[in-house]
């Protein structure tokens, strides 16, 4: 049974189930408010200052004291399973999602040429690209703000303990402090059983897969991932001669994906703000080299100037920028599916369930899909429980 059709049967008062949901990127969020929407006592945790994960939206100040804001991470997406649908047509009804209808042309590097365009009017059915408004954390902001919904951001999960007690995982941040019981988990996070947990934080992967042999065996913890670098531009005025206001690159060694961010809807038009995504061969050559610390500012500032560079050989950008700044995403896409069936990852006697886009498709919809899969899983799980 799907999550939506359990929404429709269940009455908020026949469950009495508290959930942990580690992460509020769209999967989490989407599984939160699912969960919540069906009478379960949900918080959300992120080690992030604020929600969206890969959909979050940066806020800098120009040298003149305005701010200035990037989607720079996911910076649109697409629909075409109709549980996701009808999801965003909710979400569109409610105004936090809308289309961006806007001409996008596919640019070949080699030639400098356009290879072709998507007008304003072929926006049809799949071909449709929602952003969240005003920024594509909205997404997430407003589901988390579901009621029922917890949000505790800034608070990293470091350890998952399981307790043979009546409500028995007791989740740790890394100081060892208690962050509260919980009858059921839903980690939306590959990280919690990857070394690369270690290699960020110096401590063991919050999960111990010994807990859980029934998912010991999908090599969650070695999923291959691409990252991507973003550069965040601001120009003082339109860049006029740019036919599109986003372009996929062919034939760039560097860039894949350049859009003009302040043309989506609820965007301050107060300057032309530009994202351009490196292609994951020019990123995976950066972190090669320096591997996956912090990275300098002057090592920002090089990987900038060369991101603008290609852009500038485009022959379309006919000014400087007032401002400038490259961000890494280590792990931007996973580069490989390990649930498409199933969507998500369940273990029922732990009531623990892993979802995110590494589940069904490296993208915002196979995330959306994954985090209604981890509901359903839930709430089946409490209906048992009944
Ligand atoms: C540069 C870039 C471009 C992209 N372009 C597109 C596109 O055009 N179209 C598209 O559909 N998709 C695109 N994507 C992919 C899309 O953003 C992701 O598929 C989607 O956002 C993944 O959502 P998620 O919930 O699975 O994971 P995430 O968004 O990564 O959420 C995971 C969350 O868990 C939190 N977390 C992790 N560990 C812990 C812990 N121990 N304790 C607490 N919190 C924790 C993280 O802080 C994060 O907020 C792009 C991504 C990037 C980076």
């Amino acid at each position: 049974m799907s999550a939506s059709n359990l929404i429709r049967r269940r009455s908020v008062y026949d469950v009495a189930m508290k959930v942990a949901v580690i992460g509020s990127g769209i999967s989490g969020a989407v599984c939160a408010s699912t969960l919540a929407k069906n009478g379960v006592s949900v918080t959300i945790f992120d080690s992030a200052r604020g929600p969206g994960g890969r959909m979050s939206q940066r806020r800098e100040v120009g040298e003149d004291g305005k701010e200035l804001t990037f989607d720079h991470g996911a910076p649109f997406f697409c629909v075409t399973n109709p549980d996701a649908i009808s999801l965003v047509h909710e979400w569109e009804s409610i105004g936090f999602v809308s289309q961006w209808k806007q001409v996008f042309g596919s640019f070949d590097s080699a030639s400098n040429k356009f290879l072709g365009f998507q007008q304003e009017e072929d926006h049809t059915n799949n071909n449709k690209k929602y952003v969240g408004v005003p920024g594509m954390n909205s997404i997430s902001k407003a589901l988390c703000n579901h009621s029922g919904v917890e949000s505790m951001f800034g608070t990293g999960i470091a350890k998952m303990e399981w307790l043979e007690e009546d409500i028995p995982w007791l989740l740790k941040d890394s100081k060892g402090q208690n962050l509260g019981r919980f009858h059921g988990v839903v980690a939306s996070d590959k990280n919690i059983v990857s070394p690369r947990f270690t290699q960020l934080t110096g401590l063991p992967p919050p999960l111990d897969l010994s807990l859980v042999p029934e998912l010991a065996t999908t090599k969650l913890q070695d999923i291959p991932v691409l990252p991507c670098f973003s550069l965040m531009l601001a120009f003082k005025e339109p860049l006029s001669l740019m036919p599109a206001k986003g372009l996929s690159f062919k034939n760039s060694e560097i860039l894949s994906w350049a859009h003009c961010d302040s043309t989506k809807p609820g965007r301050s038009t107060d300057s032309d703000r530009w994202i351009l995504h490196s292609t994951p061969g020019y990123a995976s050559s950066v972190i090669a080299k320096t591997g996956l610390q912090k990275l300098s500012s002057e090592t920002l500032n090089q990987i900038a100037e060369e991101m603008f560079k290609e852009f500038q050989c485009s022959g379309l950008v006919n000014s400087l920028p007032f401002f400038m700044k490259a961000h890494r995403w280590g792990s931007a896409f996973p580069a490989k599916s390990i649930a498409v069936e199933e969507r998500c990852l369940w273990d029922r006697n732990r009531n623990l369930a892993i979802c995110g886009d590494f589940c069904v498709s490296p993208n915002v919809e196979g995330a959306i899909l994954s985090g209604l899969a981890a509901a359903s899983k839930l709430l089946q799980a409490s209906s048992c429980r009944l």
